[in-house]
């Protein structure tokens, strides 16, 4: 299932993708199935799951154009921080070590965990800020995140999966400038809407090998990024299995996964984001986000 987080008609709701079209949850003959936030759907388990699919079966649900409605972020009310990695793919890791002009590439041994505020949460189709005066290097970063569904400690790798209620894309937009300054990354990687998240959620049944899957981004129609899944250092049952090592997930947690290379950072010279550069990140698989850098004060 690809459950969908919109607008439409001045309402917010929950809703099912199906081809071009979505179902509204909102119009099911049980009102507790209207929902306005994809992590209610999470948290109600296998058994609210099975309950979206027979209705969306029933053919009982009203049916909207997706180009009718405004995508937004499937989840705003997430938890807590999203969990984020850095350095998971070794071309990545190695761009960083050319800019950094290190003699010997560096091996990473265990994956380096950081956090985002919700609030850093921004709508697939929304407009990336650039706050004036803040930051001077603004950065892209497209990345498989994953939705925690079973909460959990000290989750091992072989049950990982099992844990993983769906994916969605992600864009972990990043202040060069700020990360550098502040000596580890989270101002850096926390400012106002530097995460758009979507197009939707993609249930784990939908994506048999997630490993698969393909990443790319483009800025202005330039293909900055492009790798799969399967190039991560850690994937993601050792994710999964480290991050939850002493600290219980929950449900609706989100995961960053981290990027491949082609950050603006590392190029020579380095570009980075301006205003209105349109970013587009997609997964194959998933879906695209697209969003157009705005300023902002
Ligand atoms: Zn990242």
């Amino acid at each position: 299932m690809k459950l969908v987080r919109y607008a439409y008609e001045a309402t917010v709701e929950v809703g099912l993708v199906a081809g071009d079209l979505i179902l509204r949850l909102s119009t099911a003959a049980s009102p507790d199935l209207c929902l306005h936030d994809v992590i209610d759907v999470v948290k109600g388990g296998p058994a609210l799951l099975e309950r979206l699919r027979a209705a969306a079966a029933s053919g009982d649900l009203a049916k909207i154009p997706l180009s009718s409605a405004t995508l937004l972020a499937p989840i705003v009310a997430a938890p807590r921080n999203v969990f984020c990695v850095g350095l998971n793919y070794l071309d990545h890791v190695a761009e960083g070590d050319r800019w950094r002009k290190l003699a010997a590439p560096r091996t990473i041994e265990t994956p380096h965990f950081f956090t985002k505020p919700p609030s850093t949460i921004t709508a697939p189709s929304g407009a990336i800020p650039h706050w004036i005066g803040v930051t001077e290097e603004l950065d892209y970063e497209v990345e498989l995140a994953l939705i925690i569904g079973r909460p959990g400690r000290n989750i091992r790798a072989e049950a990982a999966f099992e844990h993983v209620f769906g994916y969605c894309v992600a864009n972990d937009v990043s202040a060069r400038d700020l990360q550098r300054r502040h000596g580890q990354w989270f101002k850096g990687k926390a400012l106002d809407g530097s995460l758009p998240l979507g197009p939707w959620v993609v249930t784990r049944d939908e994506i048999p090998d997630p490993a698969a899957l393909e990443l790319t981004l483009e800025v202005n129609g330039e293909r900055r990024q492009h790798a799969r899944v399967s190039e991560m250092i850690f994937d993601i049952p050792t994710l999964i299995a480290q991050l939850s090592a002493g600290l219980r997930l929950e449900a609706g947690d989100i995961v960053l996964t981290g990027t491949p290379s082609g950050a603006g950072f590392a190029m020579s010279p380095p570009r980075f984001l301006r205003e209105g550069d349109r970013v587009v990140s997609t997964i194959s698989g998933i879906g695209t986000l697209d969003n157009t850098v705005v300023a902002a004060r």
